[in-house]
């Protein structure tokens, strides 16, 4: 939930959005493959590079939540659009909001509040995606303080950003024999090169190149907090980053449904509008339920305390990239042919929303870990609900397998499939309790069912995979 007093902020940057996104050409910027800088110049006059950074520094130091909530609407208009902005609000500024010195901060932070630089984050490598464990980058004591050398890509606002989050393998710094460290990079740094944009199946407008390290020597003090504490800084920022790119899968659900019940409600087949057919209109209440489910547990996740978020962010980046494909899908499906033709739109957000399902964790990966914690730490919970049947199911895999769990990537990706179906249902159970409104109730209730249907290939799948 957005915070009580920060209410208001975020009903004017929305109500402001609103209408600036009634003017940014999606397609256009599809088709350039570039955001207009006249555009980033204008985002950035709003402040939306401070949203989420200490007002001390120039920010308006909101919530995620709140952040979220200002990412999604940005997403209703382009994605690309709400990718530079919530990737710099995320992954690409909370490194150093959440562990950077005073001194870094007050430094770097003012300057990044506005915009100028724009930031990224560069972990991924050409042998390490998935398995952040393999980085190859390396930074070592040498020069006037580190050196830094390796090469990272797919970063994105990689032409865009002047300030760089690196994920290094520190050997020997801290003390430590191995350890991962996060350093601070600027562009402007000798050494640094910033690679060729990549060309893409959709997200086009949003910067994405690689990035070269060659002998980069910046002093001791662009290691980012203790040297050798990357794995637990990434948990922090990756629980970030993830929930403010589920925030905006929910914008891409919101363009799409709009989109879908706009076209339903005037195109005639059969002598009645699409919406008023049968099968046609229950897809469009489902997928406002689903929806529905999505927005809470973005909700429920950003407004959870740090181990909270850390769990529950992978349930919202899992469910809202999947929702965000789901309903561009329904989109171009009720469109028809038109739908496959670029002029509706419909076609691009359906291109936009595939990476979700990939970038800041490919989601399978992300089930397992779920699945992992879930049957890590679950206790037995009375009652028929989806979140009892599968704290259950944890709690006795857990008696089965003891220390073996880590040794069952089938059976901890159903629990985690199904762990984030139940998640979902609480959110929005708590959703429709607090919005109180029939309306609220009935999309709780649609959703609980559909999470029930969507649980089972995984129980499905969990019975086959049993030993
Ligand atoms: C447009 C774009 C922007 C990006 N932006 C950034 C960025 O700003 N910063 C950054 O650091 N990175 C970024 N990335 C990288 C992104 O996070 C990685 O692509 C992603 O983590 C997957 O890694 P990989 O591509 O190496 O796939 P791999 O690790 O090779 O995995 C390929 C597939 O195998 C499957 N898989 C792998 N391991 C498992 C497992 N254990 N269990 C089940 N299935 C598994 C999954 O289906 C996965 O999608 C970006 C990528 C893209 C495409």
């Amino acid at each position: 939930m957005v915070e009580p007093e920060e209410l208001a902020v975020v009903a004017a940057l929305n109500e402001t959005l609103e209408r600036l996104g009634r003017g940014i050409d999606a397609r256009a910027i599809d088709a350039a493959g570039r955001i207009p800088s006249e555009l980033i110049e204008q985002l950035a006059d709003l402040g939306l590079f401070g949203l989420s950074l200490p007002t001390e520094h120039g920010g308006y130091g909101l919530s995620l939540s709140a952040c979220g909530s200002v990412v999604a609407q940005l997403a209703r208009f382009d994605r690309s659009v709400a990718t530079t902005v919530g990737l710099h609000l995320g992954l690409g500024s909370r490194g150093l909001v959440a562990f950077g010195s005073p001194q870094q901060q007050a430094e770097l932070l003012p300057a990044m509040a506005l915009g100028r630089p724009i930031a990224a984050f560069a972990a991924t490598e050409p042998g390490a995606g998935s398995d952040l464990t393999a980085v190859r980058t390396r930074v070592q004591e040498g020069g006037r303080g580190v050196q830094v050398d390796g090469s990272k890509i797919y970063v994105t606002n990689g032409a865009l950003a002047g300030i760089f989050t690196i994920l290094a393998r520190s050997p020997g710094l801290g003390g430590n024999k191995r350890g991962q460290s996060l350093v601070l990079l600027r562009d402007t740094d000798e050494g640094v090169k910033v690679g060729a944009e990549e060309g893409k199946l959709g997200l086009r407008g949003s910067s994405t190149t690689s990035l070269d390290l060659d002998g980069v020597q910046v002093p001791a003090d662009r290691i980012l907090g203790v040297p050798g504490q990357a794995p637990e800084q990434l948990a922090h920022i990756l629980a970030w980053g993830r929930t403010m790119m589920a925030a905006g899968c929910c914008g891409t659900g919101r363009a799409a449904l709009d989109a879908a019940h706009r076209h339903c409600g005037f195109r005639e087949q059969f002598g009645r509008r699409l919406s008023a057919l049968p099968v046609v209109g229950q897809q469009l209440a489902e997928g406002e339920a689903l929806l529905f489910a999505m927005e809470a547990l973005v909700r429920y996740a950003a407004g959870s305390d740090e181990a909270g978020l850390r769990t529950r962010s992978l349930a919202a980046k899992v469910l809202c990239s999947e929702g965000g494909w789901e309903l561009a899908d329904l989109a171009v499906q009720l469109h028809g042919g038109s739908g496959f033709i670029e002029e509706t739109g419909v076609a691009l957000l359906l291109r936009d929303a595939r990476v979700p399902r990939i970038f800041e964790g490919a989601n399978d990966v992300l089930r397992v870990h779920l699945g992992l914690h879930t049957a890590g730490s679950a206790q037995p919970v009375e009652g028929d609900s989806l979140e009892a049947e599968v704290a259950n199911l944890g709690v006795a895999l857990r008696e089965r397998l003891g220390a073996r769990l880590g040794g069952a990537p089938l059976m901890m990706h159903a629990l985690g499939s199904l762990a984030g179906l139940a998640l979902a249902s609480r959110a929005a159970v708590e959703r429709a309790e607090q919005e109180a409104s029939p309306q609220a109730t009935a999309l709780a209730e649609t959703w609980l069912r559909l999470a029930r249907l969507r649980a089972l290939p995984h129980l499905h799948r969990l019975r086959e995979a049993s030993p």
